[in-house]
């Protein structure tokens, strides 16, 4: 086992003082092979601490300048990109192209944290009344937390802080404790960047170290991407003390395939979007609604040979597509759910369990499982299963299909495949999700856009990246300046209306 992993506090690492430490595994070996400390709540406190001291002189730093670390942070993310892949790779258990894609994904959010000089720039209004300006500029918060989740250890985390230290807060980062290698060397990197201590902090930990941020005073805002009952116990603990709280949680995202769609591009799209990163996305496709009898026997005729075909290995085989899933309890949860498929009345078409590897017989691997018929009360059709399993539901028309999409308790995206622009539209606009793909099956919008779910899958009013993560992260102050015309007026007692301030 290598050295114990350490948290990451005013500008150096800081060995856990706690006592408690965790496992943390290489999925695809079954496999421990280091140790994250679990913080105490006084751990977190000294955190805490480390931000609130940095914030006067961080926030009172010029945009561009506060800029120009992210232009370096950048850089040296590019320069390490195969490290902090393999980092990733290693202990989420997902393919080293995959890492690097989320890596990129993860750099287009500093990219745009690069431009946060411009897009801070405020509103003026000249001549509101006679000899009157108001303008409005936006202030950072304070300290600010961030809580992440495991499957994107490298761009969930980068949802949030290049946003939130870019606008001029200080910030204290707690990252999965099933794989948080990748994110502290993020934090290494930015520092190496130039970053000023304090401004960023690490710390490691479970429930006691996220009540900590919940409840200190000193926290002004938690950004929250995970399950949803731990994201909804976030959002009411935090608002319950006082901060802003946006909260990112679980997911089931369909497809609807129209009798007109492009049949291959539609099962291309399935396989990657079901079956990629072991299925363990928010965004991942986990239902296809096949809108007639047809379009349901063509997907499976289409998407039986190619869901075993997949190559299931783990990220040190070049040639992997499917590897483990990041725990044995996820992997046992995922089994469990394929056998109630089953009792439950659905066809298992394909059958993903038993899957083992040569040398890795302890590791986490699933192939990918393929259900048919199946219906809105079967729980693998209304629970989020985060494995690799895809669920075609027949539908017997758009407006039943679309229905199935409306009633389901989740809302994160949903995508429609069809050559028809009326339905595209119709969909586009009728459809309750926040990202929504047509004939484009993981619609996760660029960086200057901005990400976040409806319905249960997410609490709290502003989106993360982009500018909606700019306004959650700042506060906007309109300010009014009369300029003295030399004309005396005598006080006011009685406000006027606004032409006649
Ligand atoms: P999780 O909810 O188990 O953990 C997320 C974070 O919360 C971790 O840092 C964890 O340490 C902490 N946590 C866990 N239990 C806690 C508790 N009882 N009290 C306080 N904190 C606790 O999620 P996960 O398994 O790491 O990630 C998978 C989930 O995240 C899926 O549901 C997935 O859909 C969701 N997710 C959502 C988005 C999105 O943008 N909507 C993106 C990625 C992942």
């Amino acid at each position: 086992m290598t050295e114990k992993l350490t948290h990451f506090i005013d500008g150096q690492h800081v060995e856990g003082q706690s006592g408690n430490f965790q496992d943390v595994f290489n999925p695809a070996k079954g496999e421990a092979h280091t140790q994250v400390p679990l913080a105490s709540s006084d751990e977190v406190k000294a955190a805490i601490a480390s931000a609130h001291a940095a914030f006067p002189a961080w926030s009172a730093t010029p945009p561009a300048k506060r800029a120009s670390i992210m232009y370096k942070f950048r850089e040296l993310l590019y320069a390490h990109q195969d490290e902090i892949a393999e980092l990733v790779s290693k202990e989420h258990g997902k393919t080293v192209p995959d890492a690097k894609g989320e890596l990129g994904r993860g750099i287009e959010v500093v990219e745009f944290a690069c431009g946060i000089a411009h897009a801070l720039k405020g509103d003026f209004s000249e001549s509101v009344a006679s000899r009157i300006d108001t303008h409005t500029i936006r202030q950072p918060l304070g300290v600010v937390a961030g809580i992440t989740p495991f499957n994107f250890p490298t761009m969930v985390p980068m949802w949030m802080f290049p946003v939130a230290i870019a606008t001029g807060n200080t910030f204290v980062l707690k990252p999965s404790e099933r794989d948080p290698s990748s994110t502290i060397r993020l934090v290494e990197l930015l520092h190496e960047a130039g970053l000023p201590p304090g401004v960023m902090n690490l710390v490691n930990g479970g429930k006691e170290a996220v009540d900590e941020l919940l409840s200190n005073p000193d926290v002004k805002a938690v950004s929250f991407v995970g399950s949803t009952g731990v994201g909804e116990y976030i959002y009411t603990e935090g608002c319950k003390h006082g901060k802003r709280v946006q909260a990112l949680c679980g997911a089931k995202n369909h497809m609807i395939v129209m009798p007109d769609a492009d049949m291959d591009k539609a099962v291309d799209a399935l396989i990657g979007a079901a079956y990629g990163s072991a299925g363990e996305r928010c965004m991942a496709i986990s239902v296809a609604v096949a809108v007639g009898d047809e379009v349901a026997d063509e997907l499976v005729e289409k998407l039986v040979p190619r869901i075993k075909a997949l190559k299931v290995a783990p990220y040190t085989d070049e040639a992997a597509e499917l590897g483990p899933v990041v725990t044995k309890d996820a992997k046992e949860r995922i089994e469990g759910y394929i056998q109630s498929g089953v009792d439950q009345g659905a066809t298992l078409v394909v059958d993903g369990r038993d899957v083992s590897i040569d040398g890795h017989e302890n590791g986490y691997f699933l192939g990918g499982s393929l259900f048919d018929n199946v219906t809105a009360d079967m729980d693998i059709y209304k629970d989020e299963i985060f494995g690799p399993v895809l669920v075609i539901v027949r539908a017997e028309s758009y407006e039943a299909g679309l229905k199935l999409v409306n009633d389901h308790e989740y809302g994160n995206g949903a995508a429609i495949f069809t050559r028809d622009g009326d339905a595209a539209h119709d969909f586009t606009h009728r459809v309750q999700a926040g990202m929504v793909g047509v004939n484009v099956p993981i619609p996760v919008p660029v960086a200057y856009h901005s990400f976040g779910g409806w319905k249960r899958s997410m609490f709290g009013d502003h989106d993360i990246h982009g500018m909606e993560g700019l306004r959650f992260y700042t506060k906007p102050k309109a300010i009014t300046t009369r300029w003295p015309s030399g004309i005396k007026e005598g006080a006011l007692f009685h406000f006027k209306a606004g032409k006649d301030h």
